[in-house]
């Protein structure tokens, strides 16, 4: 009797501690899956700040979108009225990037510089 006890006593101290063991198990998963994710995500934000950067260095200029609409608007019109690409012509102003865009077919030249991001 008493050793059948003892016994019961011993297995339920096992399996409280096996519980407790099992606990930590998942406790150190769900760590270790955080840990994984933010890592990627830094890993990811560094890349894509390396890009933008590269980007950003090697690029002779950057359109604004008033400046892009403009540019699309232009190749649009004379590709239709003239068959005509269209060319950019960057000029670099002490504070910002002169655009104007020229028609290959009719020479047009317009001045589509935003310069509200100068
Ligand atoms: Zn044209």
């Amino acid at each position: 009797m008493i050793l059948k006890w003892i016994e019961n006593k011993e297995k339920n101290k096992l399996m409280d501690e096996l519980s407790t063991f099992i606990d930590n198990l998942i406790g150190e998963r769900d760590s270790f899956a955080e840990k994984l994710r933010n890592f990627k995500k830094d890993e990811e934000i560094s890349k894509l700040l390396k890009e933008n950067e590269n980007l950003r260095i090697n690029s002779l200029h950057t359109l604004s979108e008033k400046e892009r609409e403009e540019a699309d608007a232009f190749r649009e019109e004379h590709w239709k009225k003239c068959k005509g690409n269209t060319s950019f012509l960057l000029t670099g102003a002490s504070i910002g990037t002169r655009v104007e865009v020229i028609c290959s077919k009719c020479k047009t030249q317009k001045d589509i510089t935003d310069i509200s991001v100068w």
